[in-house]
Formats: structure tokens, C-alpha cells, sequence
């Protein structure tokens, strides 16, 4: 059964585009079929994913999901799969640009545009096991539609002060989504992004998170700790598991893909 898992948080640099990225490298590799979309109109995880790489074919882009979107609000019918979805080594991927923050404002004026999104991916269900979502740093029309599209939303966060306040708002959000749109949309869980465990403020709120959703919500026993080499792969448009399969943070995330899947080998 397709799970579509949203990446949420509206404090932007908490590492989403780069657990989206990292997460749909590895559990492709797990042997899951995995569709990611970006849905962010920054673009970084579409731009990281059509860097030219002398190794491997990088898709040209044609149709992105601003374009899709555009479509569904005009109520036009979709093109084919075919015209939409690209292919990054073992996993697919719906591109997006910059025209998404146009959609984002005429959202705002659009009445009962929240399930658009889902309308889209849909159809596609069948295809896939996990379709795993990026979104932008904020809580507006893009997020609520991707929120609201969603099974579960994983929301990533580096533990520190200023994220476990936003984190209250993020999860009266999600709460209000499934009371008013999307019954169905659970907690994936948290998951810490550039950690650096050995640091007394991470330990303290990573404990004080641990203990504030203790019952409510799963924080995930894998965290991602920062390495500089995350940094570098993004730049080369790879996932650290292709760039440096050794180190921490790539064995990181693919610990991070079992624990999230219940694989079990
Ligand atoms: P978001 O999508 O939440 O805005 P990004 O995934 O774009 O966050 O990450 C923000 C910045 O932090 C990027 O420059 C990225 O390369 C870097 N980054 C992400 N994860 C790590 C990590 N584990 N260690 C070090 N740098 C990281
Ligand atoms: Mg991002």
C-alpha cells in the first residue's frame, strides 16, 4: 500500500529538502518504489536532482508540478505520467520551479483548493510505496495542500531552542488539517537533523522534545548527525550514500529508511 509522507516544518534550513533527498535514495535502495515531489518553489531538491552528472542520464524537464497545479486550479485534464514523472537512478521524481509561488497566491483565492495536490498524486498511488513530499518553510496554502495530500508527515528538526517552539505550531496545524480536511493524516514521527549529539543543548532538547511528546508522537532513535560532507553532496546534486557511503551521516540515513519502513532485511 502507497503511504504519501509529507516533510514538514516551517522553519526553513531543518534539513527537509535534504532527508526528502537522503530518504528517497535509500529506500529506493531498500528496494521500495518511491516517487519524491518537490513542492517547495525554491526548488532546491528538483535543482539537486538535474545537476549534471557525467555518470548517469539527467532528465531535461518539461511539465513541473507548478504546471500540474495550474491545470488541476483550471480544472484541465492532467497530461500522461509519462509527460510529468522523471527518473533519478532508482527512484522517480515530480519536478517543480519558481511558477509554484504563483500558484501559492492564487491558492489563497481558490475555494476548496486544499485537496488539489492529493487529486494529482492519486492516481499515481499504485505506483509507488512511498511518495515523500518537500514543502516550503512556512505554514500557508502550499503546505496545508501537501498536508493535507498526506498519510503521515514526518517532521525533521535540529534540536534546539528556537525548533521546539515552532514546533507547537506545527502540530496545532496538522491537528486542525485532520479535524477540518484529512481525517486520515497520523504523525510519522521526529526526526533530529544536524545533530551534534555530543553537545549538552542538543542532548537537553532532544531529552526535553523526547519527553514532551512521550505517547503522542514517535521521535525516530536514528538522528542525523551534521557533517560538512551532507553539505558537499547536496552541492553535487548526490545523496551522501553515493557520495561518502561511509560516513556517519549516509549510514545515518539509510538506518534512518529501516527504521521509518519496519524493514526488516
Ligand atoms: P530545508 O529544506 O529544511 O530548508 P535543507 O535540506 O535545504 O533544509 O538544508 C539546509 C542546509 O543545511 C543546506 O545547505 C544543507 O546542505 C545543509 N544540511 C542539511 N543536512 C545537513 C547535515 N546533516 N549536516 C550538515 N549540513 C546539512
Ligand atoms: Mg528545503
Amino acid at each position: 500500500m502507497c503511504k504519501i509522507i509529507t516533510v514538514a516544518n516551517q522553519k526553513g534550513g531543518v534539513s527537509k529538502t535534504t532527508s526528502v533527498r537522503n530518504l528517497s535514495y535509500t529506500l529506493a535502495e531498500l528496494g521500495y518504489r518511491v516517487l519524491a515531489v518537490d513542492y517547495d518553489p525554491q526548488s532546491n531538491l528538483t535543482a539537486s536532482l538535474v545537476l549534471e552528472d557525467e555518470n548517469e542520464d539527467v532528465p531535461k524537464i518539461h511539465t513541473t508540478i507548478a504546471n500540474l497545479m495550474t491545470m488541476a486550479m483550471d480544472e484541465e485534464k492532467l497530461p500522461p505520467k509519462s509527460e510529468y514523472v522523471y527518473r533519478r537512478g532508482k527512484f522517480d521524481f515530480i519536478p517543480n520551479d519558481i511558477h509554484l509561488s504563483v500558484v501559492e497566491s492564487n491558492l489563497r483565492l481558490e475555494m476548496g483548493s486544499e485537496k488539489l495536490l492529493f487529486n494529482i498524486l492519486e492516481p499515481l498511488c499504485g505506483d509507488y510505496d512511498y511518495i515523500l513530499i518537500d514543502t516550503n518553510p512556512s505554514l500557508g496554502p502550499l503546505t496545508i495542500n501537501a498536508l493535507s495530500a498526506a498519510d503521515s508527515v514526518l517532521i525533521t528538526i535540529n534540536p534546539e531552542f528556537y525548533a521546539t517552539i515552532g514546533l507547537q505550531d506545527l502540530t496545532k496545524t496538522i491537528l486542525k488539517i485532520k479535524r477540518r480536511i484529512n481525517p486520515k493524516i497520523e504523525f510519522e514521527g521526529i526526526l533530529f537533523t544536524m545533530c551534534d549529539m555530543q553537545t549538552n543543548l542538543h542532548k537537553e532538547v532532544s531529552a526535553e522534545v523526547k519527553e514532551a511528546y512521550r505517547g503522542g508522537m514517535r521521535v525516530f532513535k536514528t538522528s542525523i548527525p551534521r557533517s560538512i560532507r551532507v553539505g558537499e553532496a547536496n552541492r553535487c546534486g548526490m545523496s551522501i550514500m553515493e557520495y561518502d557511503p561511509k560516513s556517519k551521516a549516509g549510514l545515518a540515513y539509510m538506518e534512518f529508511a529501516k527504521e521509518l519502513s519496519g524493514y526488516a532485511g
